[in-house]
């Protein structure tokens, strides 16, 4: 009797763990352009399977990104780890092989893993195959492609091929990624008469952005939620995929995106400078149905806590601690104890300088962190030492900045402060143009997507 009190104790859910894990990662998915997590909700949603997802499972309603572009923000979800800690940052940083990734953990417990994924950024070569048997790539096809059909077919053939098998399977969808592609059968942009078109270079957009009015920005949103719908529509055929297989009551399953897109909330176009809401705050739905009660939670958590939760539910209770994680594992707010989240404090952060030499370094390079409460949010610029304050409560868009006119303002102050020397000393996130061809391979992309010029 004791032994099973003690295996109760141990599950992390009613009904033990899950046979497998489905991690669905969309690239450039801010918070708010996900039907679902918008108020009033847009009629017709643009994201019906994802809101379809969050009425089956746990929708955490203020989730938010570490890092405010693909390749820290991945690496800290495969991780558990702030950026500062996992060490990818700069234009060439690769993930180190010393860091246990979720994949690593999972395949060394007997799942067989495999990831399917359609984001240049996240080709091989840079570290984040680690634990992966399988990772298909083939379907990174650059800045234009429309790719998230090809990403959903493989996906699907692998599901076929390892049915069988405890499984955990990433799908990455890269399309709402720049460049913004028309998709007819989703869309909300056809009465637009401007200058701007689809699939526009985004250095084109940024040029001429000062002359914009708010019609074209309009255009912007809607193709960027074109292209959202299109990825929406694949996940679904996933989703339902899943269930006809029968996987659907044992398959945990995790959507999320790594960041959010800049559409002139801010004056850029883009992501990787800012740590504004735009880009921090990301969907986060977590489903298992029969185990993990559909709910809505409030409370702010991170990316960095999806790999301890997921290691958690699928038997591997960790010591985050003792793992180096800066995650937590979220199964009590699953089981619907959020309180231990509620007063919890996140950081984001970015350090990026475009190599020696290349066009616009000023304008690309970035050196801020950021403190994100249930309330107030604080952002450091490291170079000028300017700080702002928002209240993200009465002004969810951060146009108000109140540094110095609230007394809030200091006290987080101390806090990111300390956050910032706690965090391990780079020699620098810049890079010196390179001799060596992977690295040029690395930069060569960043210019194709926008982050170097
Ligand atoms: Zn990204």
């Amino acid at each position: 009797l004791a032994g099973g009190v003690i295996h109760l104790e141990r599950a992390a859910l009613p009904g033990g763990a899950p046979r497998n894990v489905l991690l669905i990662v969309i690239d450039t998915l801010g918070a708010r352009h996900v039907g679902h997590l918008l108020r009033p909700a847009p009629e017709p949603s643009h994201t019906p399977e994802i809101d379809a997802l969050s009425r089956r499972g746990v929708t955490f309603a203020n989730a938010f990104t570490p890092a405010p572009w693909t390749r820290p923000a991945i690496a800290s979800l495969f991780t558990g780890r702030m950026p500062s800690r996992h060490g990818v940052e700069g234009p060439v940083d690769r993930l180190a092989q010393r860091h246990a990734t979720l994949a690593e953990e999972l395949a060394a417990r007997g799942f067989a893993t495999g990831a399917i994924t359609s984001q240049p950024l996240l080709r091989l070569g840079s570290g984040y195959r680690q634990g992966f048997a399988s990772y298909d790539d083939s379907h990174a096809l650059g800045r234009e492609a429309v790719t998230a059909r090809s990403v959903s077919d493989a996906a699907i053939a692998w599901l076929d091929a390892h049915a069988h098998e405890r499984f955990f399977l990433l799908a990455y969808y890269f399309d709402p990624h720049d460049a913004y592609q028309h998709h007819e059968a989703h869309d909300l942009t056809s009465g637009y008469a401007g200058p701007l078109e689809p699939g526009m270079d985004i250095w084109k957009l940024r040029e001429q952005r000062a002359a914009f009015g708010p019609e074209d920005v309009a255009y912007l949103v809607g193709l960027h939620r074109e292209e959202i719908a299109q990825s929406d529509a694949e996940v679904g055929r996933l989703l339902r995929h899943l269930a006809t297989r029968g996987l659907e009551r044992d398959t945990l399953v995790v959507l999320t995106a790594d960041h959010g897109e800049e559409l002139m909330e801010h004056g850029w176009i883009g992501h990787m400078r800012t740590l504004y809401d735009e880009l921090l705050q990301v969907p986060l739905v977590v489903s298992l149905p029969g185990r993990i009660a559909p709910r809505r939670i409030d409370a702010p958590v991170s990316l960095l806590d999806i790999a301890p939760t997921i290691l958690a539910i699928a038997g591997m209770p960790p010591d985050d601690a003792e793992a180096g994680r800066d995650g937590v594992s979220l199964v009590r707010a699953l089981r619907g104890d959020a309180s231990a989240l509620e007063e919890r404090e996140l950081y984001a952060e970015v350090d990026y300088a475009p190599p020696e030499g290349g066009d616009r370094r000023e304008e690309l390079s970035a050196r801020k962190s950021a403190l994100v409460g249930p309330r107030w949010k604080l952002v450091h610029d490291q170079p000028s030492g300017r700080f702002e304050l928002y209240d993200r409560e009465s002004d969810p868009g951060e146009q108000r900045d109140l540094w110095g006119r609230s007394p809030e303002g200091l006290r987080l102050r101390q806090q990111l402060l300390a956050f910032e020397l706690s965090r391990p000393r780079r020699s620098s996130a810049s890079s010196a143009p390179s001799a060596n061809p992977a690295d040029n391979a690395d930069l060569a992309r960043l210019r194709e997507l926008g982050y170097l010029r």
